[in-house]
């Protein structure tokens, strides 16, 4: 093997494993931290109007402020599946 393959498999390597570090620490996160906030009302879960006083729940969190993050929609998604595999 010459020396450019083998630093190539080498940085091929370091790559899967820190990818693999990087995605596995935000699956981490994103089951301690499973929401974030709704971009739409700023986590308030609800949209003012113009005037201040009226409001009315945000369509997009349905009230509730929050949107569920994709590593935790994959999270639940490998759970559901490990469930049924069993
Ligand atoms: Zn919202």
């Amino acid at each position: 093997m010459s020396l450019v393959a083998l630093i190539t498999a080498g940085g091929t390597f370091l790559l899967i494993v820190v990818g693999a570090a990087i995605s596995g620490l935000y699956l981490l996160v994103c089951r301690i931290w499973p929401f974030r906030a709704c971009k739409r009302c700023k986590g308030l879960g609800r949209l003012h109007a113009p005037s201040g006083k009226a409001w009315r729940d945000c369509p997009r969190c349905k009230g509730t402020g929050r949107k569920l993050r994709i590593g935790r929609r994959l999270w639940n998604h490998a759970e559901r599946a490990k469930r049924n595999a069993i």
